[in-house]
């Protein structure tokens, strides 16, 4: 009971329904693969079911948990089942998420050192702990001149980046005077269409980006990207920025980015490579040729959140020289002003990021690190692009079937030689089946299925269940 004085939850009760709620994520968790992958409500559903009005008076905890079985979860598509290929994962893990709920219950806001100073330091740590964890090169450490921080997402990551190149290329003046006009930045045709937002938000103009044209395996060309910034050169534009990705959404290519750090350098343009995926591939030294010439980039970043177990929301994102990044965008209003601040010994990520506030994220990703281990990271790392190639080469045996990109890692990119309607009718089986959910890319003009492999908790049964449902629906009786 609560406190008849107070509306509040006493510590006792929280403590009881605390416990349930860990109960039925573990329960969650056993029973996750009895739901269909791909929720199956109609849109509108979920609200149909809720009371027009918020409630008078409060309710019974047992009652908004048993609300959460009975409306909310006919409307969860299941991103934590190991029958869930599609996109890119957003996986999560056990430590994850108790270091999650501790944040939650430390509740701390670590704009600055001093609100919190461990919130700000174990990022640090943490951080530099991931830089040799994956072959990253020494000028992304704090102890240098870089540093890593913890943004929400890889969006984030590539705005303030994009944000430090412009003031870099306009010696720091377009913060106070708007956005140059003439400053343009690159990418490739298939860069995630977050470039394209920051551009927008950035005040440079869309206009302003080019796509640069790719290769057979969907790869920047660097001689393309090499004859574009000549030609913008001569027509009295400013270069700035170029985005490299290893790991792109659709077909997880890999531009060629010592290639394109070269060509940066006889420009000076600040060279961002957006790793969101694959980035966690480099905890296994034999997977880290995808980030050749990573040494050269002004920043860098990758997701946690999406194959490392952590869940959502975390992106790592590291800078060469941080001096660019906080001149970019420090703010000091009186209110914030700290002897600690002052000093100059301590970092203060408000500086770092768009947000002021920020949650104690570093939190579940120290318990993720300690509690696998780099060991066990690269254990399960290499059980899913084992898995995933398992897979590609079901693909290629089956002679109906095509791969439509090369898979490098975690992701197959396949489809079924009989054109676009066959594809589709297979993707809205499968998925309509709910035994598995996976999504589509067009690659070629082509439509192709992408399976991702990187579920925390998919093991070879899953893959193999899901290459037998793909034989079944496309009329042969599966045996692989
Ligand atoms: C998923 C993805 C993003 C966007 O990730 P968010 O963290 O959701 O912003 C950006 N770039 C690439 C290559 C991605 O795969």
């Amino acid at each position: 009971m609560s406190d008849p004085k107070s509306f509040h939850m006493s510590p006792e009760e929280f403590r009881r329904q605390g416990h349930a709620v860990v109960d039925w994520i573990a329960d969650y968790q056993s029973r996750i693969e009895s739901f269909p992958v791909l929720s199956r409500v109609q849109p509108g559903e979920i609200r149909s079911k809720l009371p027009t009005n918020a409630p008078q008076q409060g309710e019974a905890f047992d009652q908004i948990l048993g609300d959460l079985e009975r409306v909310i979860l006919p409307g969860i598509t299941h991103w934590q089942s190991p029958n869930f290929y599609a996109y890119f994962p957003a996986n999560a893990s056990g430590p994850a998420i108790l270091g999650d709920l501790l944040s939650s219950g430390l509740g701390v806001q670590g704009m600055l050192w001093s609100t919190s100073p461990a919130c700000t330091e174990l990022e640090t740590h943490v951080l530099d702990w991931l830089v040799p964890m994956l072959g990253l090169p020494e000028k992304f450490l704090s102890t240098g001149s870089g540093g890593g921080v913890i943004q929400d997402t890889a969006s984030s990551a590539s705005l303030v980046a994009l944000l430090a190149a412009r003031e870099r290329a306009t010696q720091f003046t377009s913060n106070r005077k708007g956005c140059d006009g003439r400053l343009v930045a690159y990418c490739s045709t298939q860069t995630h269409s977050s470039i394209e937002k920051a551009i927008k938000i950035a005040g440079m103009g869309s206009d302003n980006l080019r796509h640069i044209e790719v290769d057979h395996k969907f790869a920047m060309r660097p001689e393309a990207l090499a004859h574009q910034i000549e030609s913008d050169i001569k027509a009295g534009l400013i270069p700035c920025f170029v985005c490299a990705t290893v790991g792109t959404t659709s077909s997880n290519a890999i531009d060629p980015v010592r290639e394109i750090a070269r060509i940066c350098r006889d420009h000076s343009l600040w060279l961002h490579v957006d790793s969101a995926m694959s980035g966690t591939a480099a905890l296994c030294p034999e997977f880290r040729f995808i980030q050749d010439g990573v040494e050269f980039a002004d920043s860098y970043a990758f997701n946690p959140h999406k194959w490392m177990f952590t869940n959502f929301d975390c992106n790592v994102f590291y800078v060469a020289d941080r001096k660019h990044l906080i001149q970019t965008l420090s703010i000091l209003p009186e209110y914030l002003r700290n002897q600690a601040t002052e000093s100059g010994a301590v970092i203060d990520y408000r500086d770092w990021h768009i947000q002021l506030g920020r949650r104690f994220r570093s939190l579940k990703l120290w318990f993720v690190i300690r509690h696998y281990g780099i060991e066990g990271l690269q254990h399960h790392i290499r059980e899913h692009v084992r898995l995933a190639q398992q897979f590609a080469t079901w693909v290629r045996g089956d002679a109906r079937f095509e791969l439509a990109a090369p898979a490098q890692l975690n992701l197959v990119c396949f489809r079924l030689r009989a054109g676009d309607d066959s594809n589709q009718k297979l993707m809205e089986r499968l998925n309509g089946s709910g035994d598995l959910f996976l999504t589509h890319t067009k690659l070629d003009g082509k439509l192709t299925l992408r399976l991702c492999v990187g579920q925390t908790h998919t093991q070879a049964r899953h893959v193999e269940h899901a290459w037998q449902r793909i034989q079944q629906e496309t009329g042969k009786p599966g045996n692989s």
